[in-house]
């Protein structure tokens, strides 16, 4: 199952992230969450084979095609995971803040260029292209748009994972040089920032169309305790969120 390693990873009691499930059909949808973990990365997911394929990117994509972003392939995700925003509680895995950054649509591309342009190619040639470790995408989003290659490294380090591609734009009408990802901040959904997104009590629960799930909840009392366990989480983290030194940098450099 694909997303065996997602749920391995998670105890669904206590984070507000969505449980695992592959879906039938795939909308071909992307989104870019912006998670402010151990270390601040950018999460590009494609919604592919009933799931979300999942790279980590220590400093975000960019449009401008000289820079060539590290992409760290990381477990699938549930494609419920595609509207996540809020607080992953302090003690899960990837424990932090998420905002979606920028969501739309992702076309495949064919391996093939006609007349040197790129054309749209088939879901059989994007299943083969992740394969080979040479994959071609059009974005279609509200920040990302245009061609871009998303290119497997080929694991040179003993004892290298082999995750590591790197995500570089092609260069088309959106390509922008000097292309800076600081100057947009916000959540395209909610509009907020990682440091209002933290800051902010209701953002604790799981933002989705789809409500929260805890899973398969056993017995009422149980139900009971983790709410209670909840309300405790919620006053600690209010102590937690005076402003701690990102969110003191980030205040600065915005009144800058
Ligand atoms: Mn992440």
């Amino acid at each position: 199952m694909a997303l065996e390693e997602y749920k391995r990873k998670r105890r669904f009691e206590e984070t507000p992230e969505p449980p695992p499930r592959v879906e039938k059909k795939s909308k071909h949808r992307f989104v870019v969450q912006k998670h402010s973990a151990t270390r601040l990365h950018y999460d590009f997911r494609l919604e592919m084979e009933g799931v979300l394929k999942s790279w980590a990117i220590p400093k975000g994509p960019s449009l401008d095609p000289v820079d060539k972003r590290l992409a760290m392939q990381v477990e699938d995700h549930p494609v419920s995971y595609f509207d996540f925003e809020g607080t992953i509680p302090e003690g899960n895995y990837g424990a932090g803040t998420v905002i979606v950054w920028d969501v739309g649509t992702w076309e495949p591309l064919s391996p093939v260029p006609v007349r040197g342009k790129f054309v749209p190619g088939t879901d059989a040639e994007a299943v083969e292209m992740l394969k080979k470790g040479d994959f071609k995408i059009r974005l279609h989003g509200k920040r990302l748009n245009g061609d871009f290659a998303m290119i497997h490294m080929k694991a040179r380090r003993p004892g290298s994972k082999g995750t590591e591609w790197l995500l570089i734009k092609k260069q088309d009408d959106y390509a922008t040089a000097g292309y800076d990802i600081d100057k947009y901040e916000t959540s395209v959904l909610s509009k907020k920032s990682i440091a209002q997104m933290a800051g902010d009590e209701d953002a604790r629960e799981w933002k989705s169309s789809r409500p929260a799930s805890r899973g398969k909840l056993k017995a009422p009392w149980l139900a009971e305790t983790l709410a209670k366990i909840d309300k405790k989480k919620s006053k600690k983290n209010e102590v937690k969120m005076a402003p701690t030194k990102k969110v003191t940098e980030e205040r600065k450099r915005r009144s800058a």
